[in-house]
């Protein structure tokens, strides 16, 4: 059995060195193993902290894109280029802790497919994240048809077989989280608690956060667009009322016909910023589209070492 451990790293020189001495600390006693960076455009030093672990460590492998193309997209490159019989994905700055590489492991040999991590205690991750977190899972849940358990990363455990199956995704509008789950397989959970950064700090600015969250819902529900044909439907339901409203104040009430510009301003205003809205959600899916057809590579490899 070989054993493959995917690191994603961005900016993370600071933790090179630890993570991977941790990691192959764990995996020489599980047995043979590769750790597979996947340096996404770092603009510090992190490349060649990686290149001096690998001097040192053969099983140390690396793949440097060409630019920052974001961490799903490191996650993916990574299982593509994976060689082993099972593939683990984990964070560089040690908030996973490796120590739970025997445990997936030992879910593995059970039988699972699929071992995801949840994290148990999220205290240490900041009051905003863990809210914005609840919400975001709580909604992709209900309207799409995946679910995702609450406070799952990109840690986890996959067999050979769900690679293969996750390498046949050519899609740039990568939710790692969430083809994992639509892929089905024999799953389970483990929980773990969660560390804090090692060195650096979060590479997943607030402009990343909403942009993976729009990334998740969009990729996997089409309810959003559903959202402005229930809105449509009920503005012209009161529409259709206030019609009635109005030709009865034509015929009946003629005095007071003039100061009616207050509605008329309320109406086209509210109107104004349905259709904007509509329109921006019409156009999100059709961006996708756009994209999607002209079916790029996923992320382009500047250097290698496998
Ligand atoms: N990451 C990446 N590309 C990016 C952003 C992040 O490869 O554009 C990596 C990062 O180096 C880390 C993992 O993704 O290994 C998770 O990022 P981070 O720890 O900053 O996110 P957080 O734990 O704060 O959600
Ligand atoms: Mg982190």
């Amino acid at each position: 059995m070989i054993l493959s451990v995917v690191i994603p790293a961005y900016n993370e020189a600071g933790n090179i060195t630890v993570i991977a001495r941790q990691v192959s600390e764990q995996a020489e006693k599980i047995g043979p193993y590769e750790i597979i960076f996947v340096d996404d455009g770092s603009t510090d030093s992190t490349l060649e902290e990686i290149k001096a672990v690998a001097k040192n460590n053969t099983s140390v492998k690396y793949l440097s894109f060409s630019r920052n193309f974001g961490h799903q997209k490191a996650v993916k490159a990574g299982l593509d280029y994976a060689e082993g019989d099972c593939v683990i994905s984990m964070d560089a700055d040690l908030q996973h802790p490796p120590e739970l590489l025997n445990e997936l492991i030992n879910k593995w040999k059970e039988g699972y497919d699929i071992v995801y991590t949840v994290r148990k205690d999220i205290r240490s991750v900041g009051f905003f994240k863990k809210t914005t977190s609840i919400i975001f899972y709580k909604l992709i849940s209900k309207i799409s048809d995946v679910n995702i358990p609450l406070g799952v990363a990109d840690f986890r455990l996959l067999d050979k077989k769900v690679v293969d199956e996750l390498r046949k995704f050519k899609e740039n509008f990568l939710f790692i989280r969430g083809i994992v789950s639509w892929l089905g397989y024999k799953q389970t959970g483990i929980e773990y608690e969660i560390q804090d950064r090692y060195a650096g700090s979060t590479k997943y600015t607030l402009r990343k956060m909403i942009s993976f969250a729009i990334q998740g819902i969009t990729s996997f529900s089409i309810a959003p667009l559903r959202v402005s044909i229930i809105i449509g439907f009920i503005i012209s339901i009161i529409a259709f009322f206030y019609t009635g409203y109005i030709i009865y104040v034509k015929l009946y009430m003629q005095s007071i016909i003039i100061p009616g510009w207050t509605s008329i301003l309320i109406s086209v205003l509210f109107l104004g910023g349905v259709q904007l809205i509509s329109l921006g959600l019409i156009g999100e899916y059709l961006g996708k589209m756009f994209i999607e057809t002209k079916n790029r590579p996923n992320y382009v490899i500047n250097e290698k070492k496998l």
